[in-house]
């Protein structure tokens, strides 16, 4: 049976959100800022631009001071993670009425396998324009999404990366050579300039040419990747729809610091912080993580930092910020530091084996329950002291990649074309 599968992503997400929020930001250039600049020259990037500031050249990942130049007259708001949290969550309990096989694949990502609820494309093409207008109508009517419909999770991705802003692609047999010569190869998922010269010099310039490749060369010549490459344009499903994410590799956070220091006094509370939100993260899939790593920018040259494989299991928050200031404060900084970071690796399931000495469980027990009234009454309700006074620095950051759980319940109700 053919599968229908749908990828939805959000347009210009943080910042729709924003302009959602607040009525006066709409339909003007904005940029959502990891922080707000302290000083009039202060530094700092901003992480999402809205649709009317990539207009005018403002783009995601641009340093503030060069947005200001391109336009002066942009405006910047401070992320605020836990907005853009529960609008997908609210976004994403509307997908999960669609079907029980929903991937969040980031804030604001999904893909739909909609296979067995729809019979063919064009059905959930009329669905994916009901969750656009319901996503409208029920979240918020400044936002808007651009969906992808095909038969496989690449051709659907491509699809709502190559469709029209607020737009639906279906992508079948019989369009997918049309569509694949309005954009360059490297619209594609995965091919990046590096595959695009590798490709060019087996003579593939375009998506059709790869699409047309004899693929026992591709693979002589590239070898595995060789055979995703050409199954990927020729509608050879490689991966399902994963309702269940993979575990992450490492988990860890960073800070552009925004005062340039070598003061321990102030550094070693935002380690804290840092440690504080991996640890949190860590705990709450049930990890323990066995490497660590962390890192601190300096001024100039190069940073200090490395990493290293834990005698113990690392759980506690205190257990990880320990290992950290031993790879970076254990002698006085050389220059001002520019950015800390910190993560933990090697990761796996905790082992909750029941330590013969009560000094051990005790911090355990502790982290978790700290962990529960964090969660219940909102961040650093309870804090460690470590952290004092860093209130205004390293804020809650959400990544694009990190994903938000949706509602295990299958749906209650089959929605059909109209
Ligand atoms: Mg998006």
């Amino acid at each position: 049976m053919q599968k229908v599968i749908l990828h939805i992503d959000m347009n210009s997400y943080f910042a729709s959100v924003e302009q959602q929020a607040n009525p006066f930001l709409r339909g003007k250039p904005l940029g959502v800022c990891a922080y707000l600049p302290k000083t009039k020259n202060g530094n700092g990037c901003i992480i999402a631009s809205s649709m009317e500031a990539k207009k005018v050249g403002v783009k995601t990942g641009m340093r503030i001071s060069d947005a200001k130049k391109i336009y002066p007259g942009i405006i910047l708001v401070q992320n605020e993670p836990s907005k853009y949290r529960s609008t997908t969550e609210k976004i994403f309990s509307i997908l999960a009425q669609y079907t029980d096989r929903v991937e969040p694949y980031s804030i604001d990502e999904a893909f739909l396998d909609m296979t067995g609820w729809v019979r063919e494309l064009p059905q959930a093409e009329l669905l994916a324009r009901q969750i656009q207008r319901r996503i409208k109508t029920e979240v918020g009517d400044w936002l808007q999404c651009s969906v992808g419909v095909s038969s496989t999770r690449f051709l659907a991705k491509f699809g709502s990366d190559v469709a029209p802003k607020g737009g639906v692609l279906m992508v079948t047999p019989d369009t997918v050579a049309a569509i694949f010569s309005r954009v360059r190869i490297t619209d594609a998922w995965g091919i990046k300039h590096k595959t695009a010269w590798r490709l060019w010099r087996l003579g593939i310039a375009t998506l059709n040419d790869l699409r047309r490749y004899p693929v026992a060369n591709l693979i002589a010549c590239l070898g595995k990747p060789g055979y995703y490459l050409w199954a990927n344009v020729n509608g050879v499903e490689l991966s399902d729809v994963a309702t269940t994410p993979a575990a992450p590799k490492s988990i860890g956070h960073s800070y552009c610091l925004p005062k340039r220091t070598d003061d321990p006094a102030y550094l070693r509370p935002i380690l804290a912080k840092l440690c504080e939100r991996t640890g949190r993260r860590l705990r709450s899939q049930n990890l323990e993580a066995r490497g660590i790593f962390a890192y601190c920018g300096l001024q100039h040259g190069h940073g200090r930092g490395g990493s290293k494989r834990a005698a113990e299991p690392l759980f506690t928050t205190p257990d990880i910020l320990r290992a950290a200031n031993a790879l970076l404060f254990s002698r006085p900084l050389p220059d001002a530091a520019t950015q800390l970071a910190v993560s933990v690796t090697d990761l796996q399931p905790t082992s909750g084996q029941q330590s013969l000495f009560d000094d051990i469980l005790k911090p355990k027990l502790l982290a978790a329950a700290a962990d529960r009234l964090n969660d219940k009454y909102g961040e650093s309700t309870i804090a460690s002291g470590a952290m004092w006074g860093t209130t205004d620095n390293a804020h809650d950051r959400v990544g694009y990649r990190k994903t938000i759980s949706i509602p295990a319940s299958p749906p209650t109700t089959v929605y059909i074309p109209e």
